[in-house]
């Protein structure tokens, strides 16, 4: 067994890989991870390779290896070797590479760094028991490292199909993380761990390690959960340069845990880690992927709001924080409207798009009006926080009755409220349309024929035109909603509040 790693020599350009499993639905912790490894790349000028863990047959399914493929594309985060870009080493996924597992383990064990273990569950289990209440390390114990012909044949006989398992060696296992500086691993931590299943199917253990020695890469940057997988896989990669089927070992950094709600570590099966429910409600990829960011790095003490290729600039591992990050809706949030406003005018227009179509807008989409659209944009870009809330602030426009929201009409309509309504129509239906600020004027001088400020004045005015309490500024919104609907709105409102 050769004595220490090989090191990534020098003059090797920086190779990263993405290696998602196809299961479920992409959440934040993926992303985190993806962003990561693409921002060390393209900062150092390398190649970021993306190859599909889907060994799992049980698990993994092409619903979910699609909607990867979308998401990264979505994110706008592109692979330079993969699926549908190809490459040097394909293929990229792994249910492909069936045949070069299968002699990687075969000269495993020529070798005598891996061997067939036959241990039934049951035996490891009660193994296990005794070595604990005996205060002995309770991992596998080496049983089956040197069984004998007969031995083999006796249990072949009784028809068990053995496990594969790798051989660690009897020696501590040190090597610098990018992120977490100096870690050891002693051996009776680090037991023979499996490589292949009783049925024959490779392990992550195994095909993980395989593939990046297989595709040359340089730098490992992955969650903090796989720490424990590290020394096995630097083992097995020195067994792997031994066999000349790996050239170097690579160096790790682990990503700090990301922690949800109540200080727990945010799970894939949490909500608010879908990354389908951030798209959906309408954050921008740039909004989503600065905030993601955040999750374990900073870009500067007094800077939280960046663009993809600033991060790209200034990204360096070694600037990773070890510790737990906090996942934080409020200030994710925060950084999409941030975001939202550096749109120019057009692209916030056109990125609103999908919330103004089925399913989400309520309205016919003949009566859907260009014009009107273009003119109150402008108010919403300085507005919205996500854009799916872009539907309800302009639904007023489009539908040929507001949607009243009895809240809304609960809280404003109060007793007087008919008489305030109708000063305000008699003024409105004398001011000058074409300037909003006449719109303020007339809806003041009647707020003062009643005694109210311009607050409890308009508060009626905006739900009989618009529907709701909240929403875009009013006069703009008269203006581009126009004389005769917004005059017709108020009447309609009146007749209500006349029961
Ligand atoms: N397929 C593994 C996962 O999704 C990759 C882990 C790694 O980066 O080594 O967890
Ligand atoms: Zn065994």
């Amino acid at each position: 067994m050769a004595s220490a790693p090989t090191p990534v020599p020098a003059d090797s350009g920086i190779r990263v890989r993405f290696c998602p499993s196809p299961t479920g639905n992409p959440h934040v912790g993926l992303v985190r991870t993806a962003l990561f490894n693409w921002a060390f790349a393209r900062h150092h000028q390398g190649t970021l390779v993306l190859r599909i863990e889907d060994t799992d047959a049980a698990r993994d399914s092409e619903e979910s290896y699609t909607a990867l493929l979308d998401s990264l594309r979505w994110l706008g985060l592109d692979w330079d070797e993969g699926p549908e870009v190809g490459g040097p080493h394909p293929p990229y996924r792994q249910s492909q590479r069936m045949d070069l597992y299968a002699d990687v383990v075969r000269r495993l064990k020529e070798a005598g760094h891996a061997y067939d273990c036959y241990c039934s569950t049951e035996e490891l289990d009660a193994r296990r028991e005794a070595a604990r209440a005996a205060g002995r390390p309770s991992g596998y114990d080496g049983h089956c490292r040197e069984l004998t012909a007969a031995q083999v044949a006796a249990y072949t006989a009784e028809g068990r199909s053995p496990v594969v398992r790798f051989r660690m060696p009897d020696k501590v296992i040190t090597f610098t993380d990018l992120v977490r500086g100096e870690l050891s691993f002693s051996p009776e931590n680090v037991p023979d761990y499996g490589i292949v299943r009783a049925n024959g199917a490779p392990l992550y253990t195994l095909v993980n390690p395989v593939d990046d020695a297989a595709m040359g890469i340089t730098h490992v940057l992955r969650g903090e959960d796989l720490l424990s997988s590290t020394p096995r896989q630097i083992a097995l990669y020195e067994a792997l340069t031994e066999l000349g089927l790996a050239k170097y070992t690579p160096s790790f950094g682990h990503l700090p845990y990301v922690m949800g709600e109540g200080n727990k570590k945010l799970s894939k099966r949490d909500p608010e880690s879908s990354l389908n429910l951030y798209r959906e409600r309408g954050f921008l990829p740039e909004g989503l992927l600065n905030y993601l960011s955040l999750l374990g790095w900073s870009f500067s003490a007094d800077r939280d709001v960046f663009s993809k290729d600033e991060m790209v600039a200034k990204f360096d591992i070694g600037d990773v924080n070890a510790n737990p990050a906090r996942f934080d809706l409020k200030k994710a949030e925060a950084i999409n409207a941030d975001h939202i406003r550096l749109l120019d005018p057009a692209a916030f227009a056109e990125a609103c798009g999908p919330w103004l179509q089925a399913p989400y807008a309520p309205w016919a989409p003949e009566d859907f009006d260009e014009a009107a659209w273009q003119a109150i944009a402008p108010y919403a870009q300085t507005r919205l926080t996500v854009l799916s809330d872009i539907t309800a602030n302009v639904d007023f426009l489009f539908l040929p009755e507001p949607a009243d929201d009895e809240a809304s009409w609960a809280k404003a309509m109060k007793e007087g409220s008919d008489a305030l309504l109708r000063t305000a129509r008699e003024k409105l239906g004398d001011a000058d349309w074409s300037s909003p600020e006449a719109l303020k004027e007339a809806v003041l001088a009647a707020g003062e024929a009643h005694g109210l400020k311009l607050g409890k004045a308009q508060a009626p005015v905006r739900v009989a035109v618009t529907g709701r309490t909240v929403g875009l500024p009013l006069f703009e919104s008269l203006q581009v909603l126009g004389r005769e609907r917004s005059l017709a709105r108020i009447d309609r409102a009146l007749a209500r509040l006349a029961g």
